[in-house]
């Protein structure tokens, strides 16, 4: 099967309107001969309480998207809308606020505090923004992270996989409405690859998360229900549910 008839167009999947989307999204590096056309026209829907996976070969504009979609970088042209709110418009500090309310993140650097417990970190944000915790929330997110027996210990005391657990529970339990990961494995052995990537699905299935996560390794987009393969700035597929064979045709596929 190639990726062109696996395309889909309405990647809602019957849950409504869509987490975040982007119209006819372009981003460029620069101007004149040397200018860089990053993202060239992107359309996409991200459904809502899915896990979608971000693949495509380097420079192939992933992340320059997904700091578009999560409003960390402001795109050359067309529309980015989040949670139903257009981000075109907003300054820096409108953008930093829709930020903390509606997004969150998990990066390849787990960024913990090394002199706070796991709890601690997962709580901070919460702490810092005056927001109170939602006692059953919290279990609920550490539970299917399986984080329950670790909260006490530093982050030293972890293993890697643990610990981007951890990065993982600090971002759900505030309750965004998607949440974006960058190279989530990136730093970890595939054993401890498999472990995140197997929580993070299971955050998206039990907690009716939305996760964005971009990534190169096929194997970590194999965890995803939807994949998004970008190639030369552009939606090249958008594969929902796929099997392995079509993801690696996908994949291959030069003319999508
Ligand atoms: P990917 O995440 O798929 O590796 P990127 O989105 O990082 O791709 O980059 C897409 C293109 O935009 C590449 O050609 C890259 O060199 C260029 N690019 C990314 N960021 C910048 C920047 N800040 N200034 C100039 N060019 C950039």
């Amino acid at each position: 099967m190639t990726s062109a008839a696996t395309y889909s167009t309405t990647s809602q999947t019957g849950t409504g309107r869509p987490a975040a989307s982007a119209r006819d999204l372009t981003k460029t590096y620069g101007s004149g001969p040397g200018a860089v056309h990053a993202l060239r026209g992107v359309d996409l829907d991200v459904a809502a309480g899915r896990f979608t996976a971000i693949m495509g070969p380097s420079g192939s504009g992933k992340s320059t998207l997904m700091h578009c979609l999560a409003g960390l970088d402001v795109p050359t042209s067309g529309e980015v809308v989040v949670a139903g709110t257009t981000l075109r418009g907003m300054d820096d500090t409108a953008l930093t606020l829709f930020r903390r309310e509606h997004i969150g993140f998990v990066f390849q650097a787990f960024n913990l505090l090394p002199m706070l417990t796991a709890g601690q970190n997962i709580l901070l944000p919460l702490e810092l923004a005056g927001r109170e915790v939602d006692r059953a929330h919290y279990d609920a997110v550490v539970g299917v992270l399986g984080l329950a027996d670790r909260l006490g210990h530093l982050p030293g005391e972890l293993s890697g996989g643990q610990q981007q657990r951890v990065a993982i529970a600090r971002a759900l339990v505030a309750r965004p409405d998607i949440v974006f990961a960058d190279e989530p494995t990136g730093n970890l052995d595939s054993e401890a690859s498999a472990e995140v990537l197997s929580h993070l699905r299971r955050s998206v299935r039990e907690q009716g998360m939305t996760v964005v996560m971009v990534t190169h390794e096929l194997e970590a987009a194999s965890y995803a229900d939807d994949v998004v393969v970008i190639r030369d700035g552009s939606v090249a597929a958008h594969l929902v549910d796929p099997s392995q064979d079509e993801l690696v045709a996908a994949l291959r596929s030069k003319v999508a």
